[in-house]
């Protein structure tokens, strides 16, 4: 017998180009958002919705990801704020510090949390791993993009190379929610890098074709990552020869260094 998923995850449009994912767990009546970048497109979903906001999940402490922390704090007091351990101080309303495996409960779901510095030094993802027949859901903020993955700002590329690899161990059916819409633009990158790949060229065409219509290309699912993503292929000859590299986080480091100034 199929079972109706409990959550369910809705994308918000924010500021200019966040996506703000509010999960809302439909028996209870509740919900959860990741990375409020502002608070209004989450007042009118949840009054849409007639839910209660009972966990903000942060996964870093740029403002783009914690703007709307305060006024939705403001409006559900009971409700709990999480982001990770190294961020104490800098997310607005935190109340619990997340490390490495640390699991956090939402409707009939768990989410694990993963430690991925690198875009900052404190960043985290939430991981919800499938239940009964569902896929999982990777709450990744700006640290994988659908086809690239963020600046480092506060990181190395030997931390960042970590930290996606946590990410590319997960299943290919994984959702890939990423918390801006930058797809096309990294794809425009990509294929300069990795131009005989086929899945790739592919890709770039379905969301050339997409963005034209004004369709979102998130979330994206992590086996797509994992054949397209030259921010997951520092191991692949072909990438490595683009950069003049036979070591992956050198390799990795250049890619992210030309998509900085492509
Ligand atoms: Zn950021
Ligand atoms: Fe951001």
């Amino acid at each position: 017998m199929e079972q109706a998923q409990k959550m369910q995850v809705i994308r918000l449009e924010a500021l200019s180009d966040n996506y703000i994912f509010l999960l809302h767990d439909s028996e209870q009546n509740v919900a959860a958002v990741v990375d409020p970048a502002e608070a209004e497109p989450v007042l009118k979903k949840l009054k849409e919705l007639k839910a209660e906001l009972v966990a903000i999940f942060n996964t870093h402490h740029h403002q783009d990801h914690v703007g709307g922390n305060k006024q939705l704090i403001q409006q559900f007091p009971r409700v709990t704020v999480y982001g990770g351990e190294e961020d104490r101080g800098r997310i607005p309303g935190q109340q619990v510090f997340l490390q490495q495996g640390d699991r956090v409960p939402f409707a009939d779901r768990t989410g694990e949390v993963f430690f991925v510095p690198g875009h900052t030094r404190a960043h985290i993802a939430y991981y919800f791993a499938p239940q009964s027949g569902e896929t999982g859901d990777l709450f990744c903020g700006d640290t994988l993009f659908a086809g690239g993955c963020g600046r480092l700002f506060e990181g190395t590329p030997t931390q960042m190379v970590d930290s996606l690899s946590k990410l590319r161990s997960l299943p290919d059916d994984t959702h890939v929610w990423c918390a801006h819409e930058y797809t096309l633009k990294n794809l425009q990158f990509a294929v300069t890098v990795d131009s005989d790949n086929a899945d790739l060229h592919n890709r770039y065409d379905e969301v050339k074709a997409r963005r034209s219509r004004g369709e979102a290309t998130v979330p994206s699912l992590l086996g797509v990552e994992k054949r397209t993503n030259p921010f997951f292929r520092w191991e692949e000859p072909t990438l490595q020869l683009a950069v003049n590299s036979n070591d992956p986080v050198q390799t990795f480091a250049r890619l992210r260094g030309m998509k900085d100034k492509f």
